[in-house]
């Protein structure tokens, strides 16, 4: 029987000019995202502040966050604003 390959979130990122802050992507994992001053959603991180730009997956402030979580995240917004790579920088979604 074929295993189903786990998916390994390496980096993600969030194009603010296709984000309309609609705030699924917060619903589903608050901890993983936020919405800035000017309504964008922006990636929580461990050291530095929170930005839309891209963010390698252990820089994330919440390393329990599973990957399914935060590709569900991508998955809720409306505009596709949030691209996912794996660990080889090889794009999951969209
Ligand atoms: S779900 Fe998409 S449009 Fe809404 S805040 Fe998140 S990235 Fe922006």
């Amino acid at each position: 029987m074929a295993e189903e390959k786990k998916i390994r979130i390496g980096k993600l990122m969030v194009d603010r000019a296709l984000c309309i802050g609609a705030a699924s992507c917060v619903a589903v994992a608050p901890t993983g995202f936020e919405l800035d001053a000017e309504n964008k959603a922006v990636i929580r991180r461990k050291v530095s502040p929170p930005s839309s730009d891209a963010t390698l997956r252990k820089d994330m402030e919440d390393q329990t966050i599973d990957d399914e979580t935060l590709l569900l995240a991508a998955k809720s917004c409306p505009t596709a604003a949030i691209s996912i790579f794996d660990e080889e920088g090889n794009q999951i979604y969209p």
